[in-house]
């Protein structure tokens, strides 16, 4: 497997420390009835470890040569998807799902993105990621990392950052940091449209240097919310925002 010609635009970068593959699976805690959906499996670095400890191992991988290797392991508790993630329809899985990956990196936001609308059916997520996009995702309102990934993300789960890995722990080794990140579904966000809210958020973030009042005012006005629109929107809690959309969506109601 050593020949595997490594795919830039696949964004892989393998992992080959032992040390953190180790910690890694020592994160997810891995059952033997867990419902396992790894994206992204690669030459197996977590999927080897990960089959020692379940029932069954659901696997997804974009690259045919990988997926030729993944399937000539024989494991008969490995069942590997061909295809893309971010059109992968989870539906057809065993759920709930508990969703790892060491996940390549150039689509890493939209992944989450699609995870989200998925989140129903999901018990938790432990990924790797790039150090400075788990640091959006974990980011506290006033801080300049905090934006629109952190609200989406923060409304929606229960977010921790769990350790850093260095370059030097993968072949080819990235430019940058990762870090891996857990992920958990609030039992019941108080987010009563995502469409709204995402729009408010998306739009809140979009002129970071302006005050809420000017970025939104196509949207609302400072009479028709109890949220002060003279701050910026990184001012603003999870909550506010949470606030501020559901006032929106009352608004969007009577028109
Ligand atoms: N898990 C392996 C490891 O840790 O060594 C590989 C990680 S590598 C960063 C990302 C993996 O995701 C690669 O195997 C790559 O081919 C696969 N991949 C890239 N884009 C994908 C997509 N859209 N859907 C599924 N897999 C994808």
């Amino acid at each position: 497997m050593s020949k595997h010609k490594v795919r830039k635009r696949f964004g892989q970068n393998f992992l080959t420390d032992d040390k953190v593959i180790e910690r890694i699976v020592y994160t997810i805690a891995p059952k033997f009835d867990d419902n396992l959906l790894e994206i992204g499996p690669g030459k197996g670095a977590i999927t080897l470890p990960l089959l020692e400890y379940v029932k069954q191992l659901n696997v997804i991988e974009i690259d045919k040569d990988l997926i030729a290797m993944l399937n000539g392991l024989n494991k008969n508790n490995l069942i590997v998807h061909q295809g893309d993630a971010l059109k992968f329809d989870l539906n057809i899985l065993p759920m709930p799902l508990r969703v790892v990956g060491n996940l390549p990196y150039n689509i890493s936001s939209p992944l989450l993105f699609h995870l989200l609308e998925n989140r129903d059916k999901i018990v938790d997520m432990t990924f790797m990621l790039q150090k400075e996009v788990v640091k959006r995702i974990v980011a506290e309102h006033g801080s300049k990392t905090y934006g629109r990934l952190s609200v989406m993300m923060q409304a929606f789960f229960e977010v921790e950052l769990i350790f850093i890995v260095p370059p030097e722990s993968f072949n080819p080794a990235p430019k940058v940091d990762s870090a891996i990140v857990y992920l958990k579904p609030l039992a019941k966000s108080k987010v009563s449209n995502i469409k709204l809210f995402e729009k408010i958020v998306k739009v809140a973030f979009s002129q970071r240097r302006k005050i809420l009042k000017n970025c939104l005012k196509s949207l609302l006005l400072q009479r028709q919310t109890t949220i002060d629109l003279s701050q910026r929107a990184e001012m603003l809690k999870i909550e506010d925002f949470i606030v501020l959309a559901n006032e929106y969506e009352v608004l969007t109601d009577t028109k």
